[in-house]
């Protein structure tokens, strides 16, 4: 079983640097997906409250037999639930349907800058980890001016930031600027959602060379940026495939042949537009 490092966040505490994601995964098909994934090895689960599916989530952690400190749990505050009072409340429930005491990490899922509302829910935030009901704190698809608008007015820096992130969208000036100021860069979409990156010419020739899998390359390349990322699929052999990742490395020339995938195009939804809640 591959055994996957952990990354430090800015507030001392550890994060697996590779997790299952379960965005579109059915929830009454959520908890074998989930139990899957940790008979794997995976350690770090990302739900949402917008997936519907946190209830499958915490039926597998509940069934696994892992101890509980093993265990990494994300999930995210959707999007109607903006607004201090809101938000803790919308944590409640999470942890109720989750089945836990304490989150590993709660992120805010998007800024919706148009509501103008994320600082004060990062306040609730905050609250919450005060009252120590979760260890970390993060957002999610911020952009650098709104990480910007929380580290002038707020006290704690989000841990993570979880955002599009793969060969056609590597964030180049997102990710420098989370590294100029201690926060973890969190890919989503890291295998490009089945679109297409996996065929990709440039892809399929470093994964000839290094014989593995597409999938396995991108990871890897995911890895090597020092990236937490967070495949998903219900397939139980990629489930473990996409773990494998550990015990082979791309070198500069692999690395220069992935960056020729660059595209600057998102795949998903701009956070300054995106305003669905
Ligand atoms: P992904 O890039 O992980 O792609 C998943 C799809 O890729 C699968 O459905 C499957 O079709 C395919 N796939 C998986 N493994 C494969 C393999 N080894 N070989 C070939 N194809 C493979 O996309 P995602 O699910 O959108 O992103 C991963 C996770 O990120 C989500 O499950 C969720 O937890 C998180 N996410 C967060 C946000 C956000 O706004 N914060 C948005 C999207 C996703």
């Amino acid at each position: 079983m591959s055994a996957v490092p952990s990354l430090l966040m800015n507030n001392g505490t550890q994060i697996p640097q590779l997790g299952f994601g379960v965005f579109l995964i059915p929830p009454e098909e959520t908890e074998k997906a989930v139990s899957e994934a940790l008979s794997a090895g995976y350690r770090l689960i990302d739900t949402a409250q917008g997936y519907g599916n946190e209830e499958g989530v915490g039926a597998a952690i509940s069934s696994a037999g892992i101890q509980r400190d093993e265990l990494f749990i994300t999930t995210k505050l959707t999007n109607s639930e903006h607004g201090y009072d809101k938000a803790l409340r919308a944590f409640d429930e999470s942890m109720n349907k989750l089945g836990l005491d304490v989150l590993d990490l709660f992120l805010i899922h998007w800024p919706l800058p148009m509501f103008d509302e994320y600082v004060e829910t990062w306040r609730a935030f905050e609250r919450l980890l005060s009252d120590g009901r979760v260890l970390s704190i993060g957002v999610s698809n911020f952009e650098i001016e709104h990480l910007k608008r929380l580290l002038a007015e707020t006290a704690v820096t989000p841990a993570v930031n979880q955002v599009e992130l793969h060969p056609e969208f590597p964030q180049e000036e997102l990710r420098e600027f989370h590294a100029a100021h201690g926060i973890l860069t969190e890919s989503w979409g890291p295998l490009g959602q089945g679109k297409g990156l996996l065929e990709n010419p440039h892809i399929l020739n470093v994964a000839r060379r290094k014989a593995r899998t597409p999938g396995q390359v991108v990871l890897r390349w995911h890895i090597q940026l020092s990236n937490v990322v967070i495949p998903k699929s219900v397939n139980p052999d990629r489930i473990r495939e996409n773990i494998d990742v550990f015990d082979f490395e791309l070198d500069e020339a692999d690395m220069q042949a992935i960056a020729q995938v660059r595209t600057g195009r998102r795949l998903g939804a701009d956070p300054n537009d995106f305003d669905m809640r």
